[in-house]
């Protein structure tokens, strides 16, 4: 998608400071990270969301799971993280080309989730 973001951080075409890449997924720094370990993992190929994919999608989703946890520990999250995957306006998706947050550090993330009063 040439007016895609991510895709364009795939090219090289916008910078990233990657951490990660193999032939399916590219990792990098997210640009304003929430916790000391803020990693985006997507696939390289664009999908838009999780509302997007189909049976073809299956390897690259298995390698992005496969490989998350290596990318947290190799970057400050050593004992465990948590995976976020956004999916479109009831997700609070902004980019829209799929990706998985990887948030960790040395303290816990907290909370999954507050009550909505
Ligand atoms: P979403 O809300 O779509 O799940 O998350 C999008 C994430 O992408 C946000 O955490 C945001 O900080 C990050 N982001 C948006 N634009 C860029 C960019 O150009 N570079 C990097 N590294 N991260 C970005
Ligand atoms: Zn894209």
């Amino acid at each position: 998608m040439s007016d895609c973001i991510f895709c364009k951080i795939v090219a090289g075409e916008i910078p990233s400071k990657k951490v990660f890449e193999d032939d399916l997924v590219y990792a990098f720094h997210d640009i304003h990270p929430l916790r000391p370990t803020h990693i985006l993992l997507i696939p390289k190929r664009h999908i838009t969301s999780l509302a997007h994919v189909g049976v073809e999608d299956e390897p690259v989703l298995g390698r992005m799971l496969a490989v998350a946890h290596e990318i947290a520990a190799k970057n400050g999250s050593v004992d465990g993280f948590r995976a976020i995957i956004n999916t479109g306006r009831i997700g609070g998706q902004e980019v829209p080309h799929l990706h998985l947050h990887i948030v960790g550090g040395g303290q816990p993330v907290g909370p999954m989730l507050t009550k909505v009063q």
